[in-house]
């Protein structure tokens, strides 16, 4: 449903009519949006100023915003498969045994 606004870019994201519309989305590209602000969003870890360029992004580009949605879904049903309570200070467990497994082998 978005054939009209889709067209060959180097990032591959849709570029939209309005001149108004490429400036915004000129300063969060959809990969960087994807690969790089996507999981820290839905964590919540990242700082207002990048969440207000986030949030500027997905209304006016659609196809983040279905993305968005898809990803945040299957890592929840990830999450309830194979770690139904995987707690943080399991991670930081495992994160120092490998801290100290790598510290003995030096
Ligand atoms: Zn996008």
């Amino acid at each position: 449903m978005w054939q009209d606004d889709l067209h060959d870019t180097a990032d591959g994201y849709p570029q939209r009519a309005t001149s108004e519309g490429n400036a915004q989305l000129g300063r969060v590209t959809c990969k960087q949006f994807i690969e790089d602000f996507l999981a820290d969003y839905l964590d919540a870890t990242l700082g207002p100023e990048v969440v207000a360029d986030l949030e500027r992004h997905m209304a006016i580009c659609p196809p983040c915003v279905a993305y968005m949605n898809t990803y945040r879904k299957t890592r929840h049903l990830i999450r309830q498969e194979a770690a139904p309570e995987m707690p943080q200070e399991m991670k930081a467990i495992l994160r120092k045994f490998l801290q100290e497994q790598l510290a003995r082998e030096q």
